[in-house]
């Protein structure tokens, strides 16, 4: 980031470190590499937060696969999901019998993850499974299961690596808290 973009009066403090990150990719991509060996399954990243962390996850997968994007909004510039989920951008793949894997960025509330699952299975896949880097479970407000996961975090806003403020940021190599004050100011506008 340059001098001007002020990161330093924004981000609060290190969530996760670029060398965290590379372990928690390394990890599940392990993980990954047995349970779809042999599978060819069709990887679908979850448009935009999640492409920082699917081009590293993949990359520790060794298992031939597809790729996709999704591309749904349910949280516009805010910070609360408007608990309304719509498709933005669809799948290209045709993912009938097909083993599918989302990566995503992080799941909330659970109802983004929800609606690309059942998306997906109304195609015609074999099955559908989440991998998350994130997962704020405890703010889960509809039933659904996340497979994979990097870590559990807690009710913070996380800026960087993918994820957005404002839909800036994205490209910070670590994932950072924002400042509450930053929320406070934006969220009484
Ligand atoms: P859910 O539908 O599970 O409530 O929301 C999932 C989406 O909300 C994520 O894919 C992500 O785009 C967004 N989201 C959830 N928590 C955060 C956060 O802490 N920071 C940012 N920038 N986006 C978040």
């Amino acid at each position: 980031m340059a001098k001007g973009d002020n990161i330093d009066q924004i981000i609060d403090h290190k969530l996760f470190t670029e060398d965290d990150i590379h372990e928690m990719c390394v990890r599940l991509g392990k993980q990954l590499t047995e349970d779809y060996a042999g599978k060819k399954p069709v990887v679908v990243g979850a448009l935009k937060g999640a492409i920082y962390f699917l081009t590293d996850l993949t990359r520790q997968m060794d298992v031939a696969h597809q790729l996709d994007f999704l591309d749904v909004s349910s949280y516009g510039d805010g910070f609360e999901s408007t608990g309304k989920v719509k498709i933005v951008s669809d799948l290209v793949t045709d993912v009938k019998d097909r083993n599918v894997l989302i990566v995503e960025d992080i799941v909330d509330t659970g109802l983004t993850l929800k609606f690309m699952k059942e998306h997906i299975m109304a195609r015609g896949a074999k099955s559908v499974k989440c991998c998350a880097m994130l997962n704020k479970e405890a703010r889960r407000t509809t039933d659904v299961e996340l497979e994979y996961y990097g870590s559990k975090v807690g009710n913070e806003f996380v800026v960087g690596y993918g994820w957005d403020f404002l839909n800036m940021y994205r490209n910070l190599p670590y994932v950072g808290v924002l400042k509450p004050e930053v929320i406070q100011h934006y969220a009484n506008k």
